[in-house]
């Protein structure tokens, strides 16, 4: 029986990340505290489906505005770690990284009683120590990684990439990888982004990527009986009314299509399952 799962993802940076980029003008604030408005529309429409979903929610957002991520938690939906203060994990050392997970998963414990089981990085850049420290502190997934579209893999440690040399494959780790891609995630389609190096256009019509999000879940279900399709989003993005109701509309046509939603959590264990059983058949 095939079983084509969609997993809604909702990054909560509200001000995180343009605080962690430098603009912190009054404008460019409101344009992340307008997502904490928008979370409210977005968990009525997920309530009205009555579907689950997972928000990455940074350690800044859950101390700024406890009440939106209590009715996140509230609403039965998945809290996942998505940093402190959106820093990307590069650009920290390795004690820097790890005060950060640490103080985050701190932040996500006194709200939701547990720490985090998935990880997701700020601004999609891994540093060479994040697998090893999400294993350290328990986690079950990471998405932040782009080696497939649909299928989860085990996330790798220990690769090295080195100018003129073929590429070394470090070890295989436990850690569900579910994997995403900057085609699926509603930030760079939709929002104007100008900073003194560069000027992201964004603003696309939300009907044409709403489409192509559909194509993805066309094909995933055309050439596979199980798979794990991620769409990453913003509220500040994706919160506003007429990308809302193209959004609104693509989950009615992925109902009809047959889609299973459920948190990322859930589709980990799932994964997991069907990984391991893969290795054992495998002899491995
Ligand atoms: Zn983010």
């Amino acid at each position: 029986m095939p079983r084509h799962i969609v997993c809604l993802s909702y990054d909560f940076d509200t001000q995180s990340g343009f605080i962690a980029r430098g603009m912190t003008t009054p404008t460019p604030l409101s344009r992340g505290e307008f997502g904490a408005l928008a979370s409210r529309r977005i968990l009525h429409f997920l309530q009205a489906c009555n579907i689950p979903s997972t928000w990455f929610v940074p350690g800044f957002t859950i101390e700024s505005y406890p009440k939106e991520c209590e009715a996140v938690l509230r609403g039965g939906h998945e809290i996942a770690h998505h940093s402190w203060a959106h820093i990307p994990n590069a650009s920290m050392s390795r004690d820097e990284e790890e005060a950060d997970l640490v103080r985050a998963n701190e932040a996500i414990r006194r709200l939701t009683g547990k720490t985090a089981r998935g990880y997701r990085s700020p601004a999609w850049d891994l540093s060479c120590a994040t697998i090893d420290l999400l294993l350290a502190h328990g986690f079950d997934y990471d998405s932040s990684m782009m080696g497939a579209d649909y299928t989860p893999y085990l996330a790798r440690r220990g690769d090295r990439a080195e100018l003129g040399q073929p590429y070394w494959f470090g070890e295989r780790t436990a850690l569900i990888e579910l994997p995403i891609s900057w085609s699926l995630d509603d930030h760079p389609h939709f929002e104007f982004m100008r900073t003194r190096e560069t000027v992201v256009p964004g603003l696309q019509s939300p009907r044409t990527v709403m489409q192509n999000w559909y194509d993805e879940f066309r094909y995933m279900a055309k050439t596979v009986d199980w798979g794990v399709l991620t769409y990453t989003m913003h509220p500040y993005v994706i919160g506003r009314g007429y990308r809302m109701l193209a959004f609104e509309d693509l989950v009615a046509k992925l109902l009809d299509a047959g889609a299973v939603f459920m948190t990322m959590a859930e589709a980990a264990t799932e994964a997991r399952q069907r990984l391991f059983a893969d290795l054992s058949a495998a002899g491995e």
